[in-house]
């Protein structure tokens, strides 16, 4: 039987660990899942992960998911008009993001600006 690590009370003060592998980049943000409590969590200014924060209460995971898919939720306060379309900010993930057509809104690219 191995040990029973500290992780979980760590993990329950936000402090996690990166499962080795799991690491990846996105909007130049190091992110991550927690080898222990399997939370997706990222690197934050200074140099702790942390878990990610729904910014609106409780967000499912489904929004999540559709985030990964590259369709997006505009925060609608967000949304301005670049002279062509509008552009935003994804109200889940903060990404920004530009509005391919109705109700359609896709990862803002740099040929996109
Ligand atoms: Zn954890
Ligand atoms: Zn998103």
């Amino acid at each position: 039987m191995t040990p029973k690590p500290l992780s979980p009370l760590l993990c329950s003060m936000d402090k996690h660990d990166p499962e080795p592998g799991s690491e990846y980049k996105e909007n130049l943000q190091r992110r991550a899942q927690c080898r222990h409590c399997d939370s997706p969590i990222h690197l934050d200014h200074q140099g702790h992960w942390i878990a990610d924060k729904p910014k609106t209460g409780r967000t499912s995971g489904w929004h999540r998911l559709f985030c990964i898919l590259n369709r997006h939720t505009p925060a609608n306060h967000a949304a301005k008009w670049n002279g062509k379309t509008y552009v935003s900010r994804c109200a889940f993930c903060e990404a920004p993001i530009i509005r391919k057509r109705h109700k359609v809104w896709r990862l803002l690219r740099d040929r996109d600006r």
